[in-house]
């Protein structure tokens, strides 16, 4: 390929619907990887409304369904006893119209993407490319990368950096420990399980269950019984004593309290939960998206969807320019928004009332968390429903209203 309008670092979720949604429209566009293949360990498994959206764009709906993603029923919280709290359907749940939640695990979701990128012909993806450094002057912008054929050098116009948590591109902007914010003192594991839950009367798709100790998230994320289980652990540990801890803590927590007999554990994840927004997200031809740019605990519907909504907003500002409808300029707009966007995560207070919501007492839950309340009125009150789903749609931002024609 000649020089690509833009070239995308990192084939993540996040780089491969960007590629998608550029090449979809014939922007040349090159996509590097480290790797040689596609990362295929069960992350992220929720997508919100907002995410949705995007990926309807994408025109990748249907071959999600095609790979069994599913629309989930709904969130509620309960004490660990099973006992329900309050809880919200999620929705599309019930609506036909409305855009739903989608679930499907993100190692389907990037097969999907990247099947699709295969079929244009402006799109390239070049596997075991590592970037190590980069350099811009006022035409174009280009990285250094390591590949099997030695160190060369790549050119583009704009160059994305979607290389997740420890992003390269990030690095060499800002400096390797330049990622303004914290981590949680505790850390999280993710587990992936066949188990029963429906018959132990877990009847919503997803659910937390509120408690000081064992704090926990299990929602089922395939048609055929699969469940992620999402529990807070001590912070410190090995990998090797979270694995020692782990059958106690399912005997203590889980619904019917189950020997390992009695489950499956088909995933194993221990990860350290981060709240970090990056000093900019444009420096001249660059550009950061997803979790490169910032990082949130993955509870309040924050990680990967707010990763797919800045992709698609940079869609709608890369395309602009390629056609001539908007300035470079729409790039600092795009800086200004999606930080904005983010600049609560970096804030303890807020990020400790999501701790505080799974880690309280039970019994007192619904009248010290002005969120459940307000989950609990949206029951009955078509308002506090709106509001409800608001918060979320804040996420988005239509880029186009910047277009000069
Ligand atoms: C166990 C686990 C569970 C999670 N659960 C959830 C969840 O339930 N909900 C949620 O929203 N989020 C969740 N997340 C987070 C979510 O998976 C991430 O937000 C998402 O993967 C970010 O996508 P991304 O494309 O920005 O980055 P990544 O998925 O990290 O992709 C970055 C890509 O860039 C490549 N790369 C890195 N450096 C270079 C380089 N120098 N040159 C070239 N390529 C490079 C990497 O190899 C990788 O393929 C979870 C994460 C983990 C680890």
């Amino acid at each position: 390929m000649s020089t690509p309008f833009v070239l995308v670092v990192g084939a993540g979720p996040s780089g491969l619907l960007l590629a998608l949604l550029l090449g979809k429209k014939g922007i040349p566009v090159q996509l590097l990887e480290a790797a040689d293949s596609l990362d295929d360990r069960p992350r992220a498994t929720h997508y919100s409304p907002p995410a949705v959206y995007e990926l309807r764009r994408a025109g990748i709906l249907e071959h999600m369904e095609a790979e069994g993603s599913f629309i989930p029923n709904g969130a509620c919280w309960r004490k660990l006893s099973g006992e329900l709290i309050t809880g919200v359907r999620a929705p599309g749940s019930t609506e036909p119209t409305a855009t739903p939640m989608i679930c499907l695990s993100l190692n389907k979701l990037t097969l999907v993407l990247q099947r699709q990128i295969r079929q244009l012909p402006h799109v390239e993806i070049l596997y075991s490319h590592k970037v190590t450094g980069l350099g811009q002057d006022s035409d174009k912008a280009w990285v250094s990368v390591m590949t099997p054929d030695g160190v060369k050098t790549l050119h583009a116009q704009y160059i994305v950096g979607c290389d997740g948590a420890n992003s390269q591109i990030r690095r060499s902007l800002f400096g390797d420990w330049e990622f303004p914010g914290f981590t949680w003192d505790q850390q999280i594991v993710a587990t992936n399980i066949y188990y029963p839950f429906e018959r132990h009367g877990f009847d919503w798709d997803s659910n937390f269950i509120i408690h000081p100790e064992h704090w926990y998230m299990a929602a089922r994320i395939s048609k055929d019984g699969l469940w992620r289980v999402t529990y807070g652990e001590v912070g410190g540990l090995t990998v090797d004593e979270l694995k020692a801890r782990q059958p106690e803590k399912f005997k203590a927590f889980l619904p019917g309290n189950p020997d390992p007999e009695d489950y499956k554990i088909v995933n194993f994840s221990p990860y350290k939960v981060h709240q970090r927004l990056a000093h900019r997200m444009r420096v001249g031809k660059f550009l950061l998206a997803a979790d490169a740019a910032h990082l949130c605990n993955p509870f309040g519907g924050l990680g990967l969807t707010g990763g797919i909504v800045d992709v698609g907003g940079l869609h709608d500002c890369l395309s602009g320019i390629f056609f001539g409808q908007a300035d470079e300029s729409i790039l600092d707009i795009y800086d200004e928004v999606r930080r904005a966007k983010y600049s609560d995560i970096v804030n303890p207070v807020s990020s400790n009332n999501i701790r505080l919501l799974f880690q309280q007492d039970p019994e007192k839950a619904l009248e010290h968390s002005a969120f459940l309340k307000m989950c609990q009125q949206a029951e009955t009150d078509r308002k506090v429903a709106a509001k409800l789903k608001e918060g979320m749609d804040a996420l988005q931002y239509d880029f186009r209203q910047h277009y000069s024609r």
